[in-house]
């Protein structure tokens, strides 16, 4: 694993220097100042702070190089409907869907890869190639409702991302835990009862390392756990493993429990690994193609497993190759 840079850590600007290697200071200064706000800010937000920094940049300068990072991609220009654009910076801060407050104009960033795969889908029906997608919510917020002041502030996004992505990564974990453990159990086959008891082990020990992996975020900002979700999925990865764990219990042969545990670890794998890619360049992503290739390998133990039980079992091939694919075309 590569080591994560700390998120307060600037990118590397060199790549951005612009054609002709002459440096520019102001434009530097104007730029890191940029990357250390969150938030959106208007074109006058950002000339107000750099010019409380040093007033002899200009307005002028301010806004070139606030064009120029929009063009370089350091900035992502937002439209809140005031009838002047807002900017955020995109370094280790995902593309995002906003809900905005009408009353006190804050807006609160979200993501949802529902949205975005109903989003995909349509444009595809239509033949439509989408570059951008712009969803905005707009309304009150709960604090300027009912006046209670809820910690609303969002806090660093990558950040929010990283925990709502483990904390979908650490239940997936406990229910293949809960889910093996019970395998193991009703398990006749003494091999099969041992991968099922290894996956348990596995899973246990995995687990242990996310709950870790949570703190160390928690430590970077101890408000974090209280602060809203940021990434919102509807039938996450941790469903399938629960059904499973259920569906065992009904009572099950060795061969039925080894492709049921097929199942959820293809269907975990492929929910990981699908979002993993869509996501941009951030530690949540990372936490999902990691979590990915785990499941890939418990995949892979399971399929060598079944097949190897089915053969000790005098099944014939035919009917694993059959079971088998269907277990892939039901994810
Ligand atoms: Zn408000
Ligand atoms: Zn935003």
């Amino acid at each position: 694993m590569e080591p994560r840079p700390a998120v307060t850590t600037l990118p590397d600007l060199s790549r951005l220097k612009p054609a002709g290697g002459k440096r520019s200071s102001k434009r530097e200064k104007i730029v890191n100042v940029f990357l250390r706000q969150e938030g959106h800010l208007s074109a006058d937000d950002l000339v107000d702070v750099i010019r409380h920094e040093d007033h002899r940049i200009s307005r002028a300068t301010v806004y070139r190089t606030l064009q120029w990072m929009v063009d370089a991609g350091v900035a992502r220009k937002v439209d809140f409907g005031e009838g002047r654009f807002r900017f955020e910076h995109s370094y280790r801060h995902p593309r995002h869907f906003h809900l905005i407050c009408k009353t006190c104009h804050r807006s609160f960033e979200f993501l949802s890869s529902d949205i975005e795969s109903i989003i995909e889908e349509v444009a595809e029906a239509r033949n439509f190639t989408s570059s951008q997608s712009v969803v905005q919510i707009y309304g009150q917020c709960e604090e300027c409702r009912t006046g209670s002041s809820t910690l609303t502030s969002q806090g660093h996004t990558d950040l929010l991302f990283a925990r709502d992505a483990l904390r979908i990564a650490i239940a997936t974990e406990r229910s293949g835990l809960e889910f093996y453990t019970r395998a193991a159990k009703v398990t006749k086959d003494a091999r099969g009862r041992k991968i099922f008891e290894d996956l348990a082990h596995e899973e246990g020990s995995h687990l242990v390392k996310l709950e870790a992996r949570y703190n160390e975020l928690l430590q970077r900002d101890p408000q974090l756990e209280s602060r809203p979700t940021f990434l919102f999925f509807k039938g996450a990865a941790n469903g399938l493993f629960a059904e499973g764990a259920e569906r065992l219990m009904r009572g099950v042969n060795d061969q039925q429990a080894l492709m049921m545990g097929i199942r959820c670890e293809r269907g975990s794998h492929r929910f990981f690994k699908k979002y993993g890619e869509k996501f941009e360049d951030s530690e949540g992503k990372q936490i999902f193609l990691e979590f990915a290739d785990e499941e890939r390998e418990h995949l892979e133990l399971l399929v060598r497993e079944y097949r190897a039980l089915v053969k000790r079992q005098g099944g014939r091939t035919r009917r694993t190759a059959r079971a088998l694919s269907s277990a892939r075309a039901s994810r």
